[in-house]
């Protein structure tokens, strides 16, 4: 069938469909043509949607006489004819999700605030965000498009989002300082003129029988990742100069002289030592690894933290999106080459963080090196220290001991399995090819908050909190152990100029 057949007539938008429109023609010709193409969302986008819709409704409460439009996307009209209602009765002076048309445009308005002895109305827009972004500009800017279209008298446009400097102190959570409602009217309306014409372009080339031909790169993972990535890059090669590690200024580069594969970089092309690694696609052993491995001091912990970031805060002194670590695991290994385990897992509903540090102060003692894998455990025991006056010594002292097994692998080695990562879920594998994570229930970090999520929630039968805890202890056990297993396949390498000769 053709695609024209679909829309013998101008097709309809949304704003959330504009915003995939300014991110990529083709994401939103593939949202409206051929939704099955997209990679469903996995728990952790989920969360991250459900989240936002949690925070809406938490924001409604900062206006108790709202009207909630509860007519849902099916019912369409009901909910424009219901708006239309509200609008016109005088009474009511809040609006939660009217329904608004104009344009071939649909928008459902998060709050709708009648400005008091006048005949406008205040747009607010809700983001679980902490701060303004110009995709919320962009945003706002579709939203104001309609509603004056639609003959609205704007006299205002706001964006609520989160506080991060509010410190939930106990008790109720005081909405009106976990919200922060900033006046964007002066940055929205430059953004109107062009708005009449993007919705043009946009829906002209929804009319098209063909998929817009855009090639896959850095803006299909900004402002959000594309649900439609694992569909346009199915056909790409593993040596594909996206995967060059440094960012988007050298893929933008060698995209513009027609470069597809790492292989075909000119040798004249100017890279990073990393990246002249991945190109050259041998094992790379740096002359100074031995040296570096050998600063570290005996015994070795290897320690990793699980953390969660709540976006509402639930316990007495945090903020919005605090990071609070729930898990610890600590593989120490003594000089003679025995090793022991230990480990933490708060289990109960309730702040993990003192009992935490305090098992944690005493796995790890007063002797030895800390290795980690990056500096977020530095981050966190410093938020500890800070927490926590009366362990900031401890703490302290054990950040200082602090050894990063990150900053060794990225100075002095290289292994094509990497693939121009240097991840640890990339590097353990590479390095330590009996041990990765394709057997563990949780293959990655951004699972472990969620399934603690669900761990400690009252509603969760004990069988299934068992199953999370074994999970959960799984995962923290094996990327300490995984630390500890890069570090001895490390200490296996010996530099030579032949094995190395040319990267160093
Ligand atoms: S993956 Fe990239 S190119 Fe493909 S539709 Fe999404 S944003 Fe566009």
């Amino acid at each position: 069938m053709s695609q024209l057949t679909l829309f013998p007539i101008e097709p309809r938008l949304s704003k959330s469909k504009f915003v995939s429109g300014l991110q990529c023609h083709k994401r939103l010709y593939l949202e409206i043509h051929s939704p099955e193409l997209a990679t469903a969302p996995d728990e952790q986008t989920q969360a991250v949607l459900d989240n936002g819709t949690g925070i809406g409704e938490l924001a409604r409460r900062q206006f108790p006489c709202g009207v909630l439009v509860a007519f849902d996307h099916r019912n369409v009209a009901l909910a424009v004819k219901r708006t239309r209602q509200l609008l016109d009765d005088p009474a009511v002076t809040v609006i939660f999700e009217g329904a608004f048309q104009f344009d071939h445009v649909l928008i459902r308005v998060d709050i709708l605030e009648r400005i008091a002895g006048t005949s406008y109305w205040r747009l607010i827009e809700v983001k679980a965000s902490t701060r303004v972004k110009a995709i919320h500009l962009d945003d706002l800017a579709v939203q104001a498009y309609v509603l004056e279209g639609f003959g609205i008298a704007l006299g205002g446009m706001h964006l609520m989002h989160l506080n991060r400097q509010y410190v939930y102190r106990g008790g109720e959570v005081d909405l009106a300082q976990l919200f922060l409602q900033e006046d964007v009217t002066n940055e929205v309306r430059p953004r109107l003129p062009d708005i009449p014409a993007r919705l043009s372009i946009m829906k002209q080339m929804l009319l098209e029988e063909t998929t817009p031909d855009v090639e896959p790169g850095s803006h299909c993972h900004v402002p959000f990742s594309c649900p439609f990535w694992e569909h346009c890059t199915a056909h790409k090669d593993d040596r594909w100069v996206f995967h060059l590690p440094g960012g988007k200024r050298t893929f933008d580069k060698l995209v513009q002289q027609g470069i597809e594969l790492i292989d075909h970089i000119p040798d004249d092309f100017k890279l990073s030592g990393v990246q002249q690694r991945m190109k050259a696609n041998l094992e790379w052993i740096g002359p100074d690894l031995k040296s570096a491995l050998q600063t570290i001091r005996y015994p070795v912990h290897h320690l990793d933290f699980e953390t969660f970031m709540p976006s509402v805060p639930q316990y007495p002194m945090t903020h919005p999106y605090h990071t609070l670590p729930f898990q610890w695991s600590n593989h120490i290994e003594m000089e003679d080459g025995t090793v022991r385990h230990d480990h933490y897992l708060c289990v109960e509903q309730r702040d993990p963080r003192e009992e935490l540090a305090v098992t944690l102060l005493a796995s790890l003692g007063h002797e030895g090196s800390i290795c980690v894998y990056s500096g977020y455990e530095w981050r966190i025991l410093t938020d500890l220290a800070e927490a926590f006056p009366k362990l900031r010594r401890e703490l302290s002292a054990a950040a200082s001991r602090l050894w990063d097994l990150l900053i060794v692998v990225r100075k002095h080695y290289y292994h094509p399995g990497f693939l121009g990562s240097f991840s640890i879920k990339a590097v353990l594998p590479a390095l330590v090819p009996s041990l990765d994570y394709g057997d563990l229930e949780i293959q990655e970090g951004g699972l472990a908050p969620l399934l603690y999520a669900r761990m400690i929630a009252a509603e969760t039968t004990p069988r299934e909190k068992t199953r999370i805890c074994a999970a959960l202890l799984d995962y923290c056990k094996r990327d300490t152990l995984g630390m500890l297993e890069i570090r001895r396949a490390l200490l296996g390498k010996t530099f030579s100029e032949e094995s190395s000769p040319v990267l160093r």
